[in-house]
């Protein structure tokens, strides 16, 4: 996709915050530090849309960019220092939760990990959470440009046989996965919305 047109559209810091639901939306979720401001910079071709943060932790909020006003890339909080044994649920808390949960124009989370890291605990609970949710995901293993080919080709595969979801080898630095990640998103954002039950 050709991205002629990006824009912050808004942020929610508390449940119920987030600017009005209209356009189709993608939410980018991953621990703190893993690159995610990197990878929506690199994605949308605008290197200071998200801004990219050195201190693990700082962004806790949701934030929304529209782009191409055709649909919307939904920057979640990291999760990566909140997770708490003993709770069954996600340690996100109700702000990010509430949102996977019933934003009716959701239509898919993109999920990412360190491709050195690969899926961890955190990362199997967001997954498992999501498919309960029914909400669609993909697995973006990104930073592959620090590893050679043959060790990024092993990481790959690990990745691939943990995840039931499509897997996209990523490098923000390189561009690498760029058109296989728009590939995911045009589907995503082609198909039908979500049906969400009234509770
Ligand atoms: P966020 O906290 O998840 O938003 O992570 P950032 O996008 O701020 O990135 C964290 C650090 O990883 C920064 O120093 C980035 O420059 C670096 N980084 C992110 N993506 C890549 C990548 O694909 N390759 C390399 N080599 N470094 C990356």
């Amino acid at each position: 996709m050709r991205v002629t047109a990006a824009r912050f559209l808004g942020a929610s810091a508390r449940p119920g915050g987030e600017p009005a639901a209209g356009l189709p939306e993608v939410a980018i979720a991953g621990r703190s530090n893993v690159g995610k401001s990197s990878l929506l910079n690199r994605l949308v071709g605008r290197r200071g849309l998200a801004r990219i943060s050195a201190t693990p932790g700082r962004t806790r909020q949701l934030n929304f960019f529209a782009v191409n006003e055709r649909f919307v890339l939904v920057d979640l909080p990291g999760y990566g220092f909140a997770v708490g044994p003993e709770r069954e649920r996600l340690g996100w808390g109700p702000l990010v939760e509430g949102y996977l949960l019933r934003r009716a124009t959701l239509r898919g989370v993109l999920l990412v990990v360190d491709v050195r890291r690969g899926l961890e605990e955190e990362e199997t609970q967001v997954l498992d959470f999501l498919a309960a949710a029914a909400v669609p995901a993909a697995v973006v293993a990104t930073k592959v440009d620090k590893l050679a080919r043959s060790p990024a080709h092993a990481a790959l595969e690990r990745i691939t046989g943990t995840a039931d979801v499509p897997v996209v080898a990523f490098s923000a630095r390189s561009g690498e996965g760029r058109d296989a990640l728009w590939r995911v998103i045009r589907e995503w954002i082609a198909g039908p919305p979500r049906s969400l039950r009234a509770t």
